[in-house]
């Protein structure tokens, strides 16, 4: 880790801004390379993540890294994997919206310093959260979205298809080569642009479709 996401992540482990501060067995800040090019944010831990301290390691994880690697070629050291929120909701319940805002800073603070290039939203809380839109991941998945100086792509959680879902399945694996493809994409300068902020703006992001 960089040192500046160190020391983040060194804060972040005794956070009590929310009440899941109570519940939880410790913060799951998020693990990778500092530097990647390629962001995955997630919903939030469940047991296994709260257990071990690591986004991602139960069935959805091993799902996820599954079809990470057969469609983009890649192992967790090539990029960075984070939560909307950083403590596992107990009993697997959806993270509140006072919790998600309460946990936002460390979010954006691990956007300013990756500074990725392309973030890939697992999921319906994660999209929602850094698209600031209402509608779920069924509509607005199959597209980029300009993201300050970076493109979101929004793709499904590997729980919804562990339930059972074939042409989800398909969908995410289009989605992740969607993200292979924005990376290859020559960087612009991205000296001009900050890290935009994933607060709600009065604006949905609907209209910033842009493929
Ligand atoms: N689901 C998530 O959204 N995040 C995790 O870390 C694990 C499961």
């Amino acid at each position: 880790m960089s040192t500046e996401l160190q020391v983040v992540a060194a804060e972040a482990a005794t956070c009590v801004r929310c009440g899941l501060a109570e519940t939880r067995t410790q913060v799951v800040f998020g693990v990778g390379d500092p530097h990647a090019d390629l962001l995955f944010v997630g919903e939030g831990p469940g047991a296994d993540e709260d257990r071990l301290g690591e986004p991602f390691v139960g069935r959805s994880g091993k799902l996820l890294d599954q079809l990470v690697w057969e469609e983009m070629g890649l192992t967790r050291d090539g990029f960075y994997i984070a939560n909307v929120v950083k403590c596992r909701p107990p009993d697997n319940r959806d993270p509140r919206p006072d919790e998600i805002d309460a946990c936002r800073p460390w979010l954006e603070q691990q956007l300013a310093l990756i500074a990725p290039r392309v973030v890939v939203t697992v999921g319906n809380f994660a999209t929602r959260t850094l698209l600031q839109t209402k509608d779920g991941i069924t509509k607005v998945r199959g597209r980029s979205y300009p993201f300050g100086a970076a493109v979101l792509i929004p793709t499904f959680h590997p729980a919804a298809i562990l339930r059972g879902g074939a042409q989800q399945m398909a969908q995410m694996r289009a989605d992740l080569v969607r993200a292979k493809q924005a990376l290859a994409v020559a960087p612009v300068d991205r000296s001009p642009e900050p890290v935009p902020s994933t607060s709600p703006a009065p604006e949905a992001a609907d209209s910033r479709l842009f493929d």
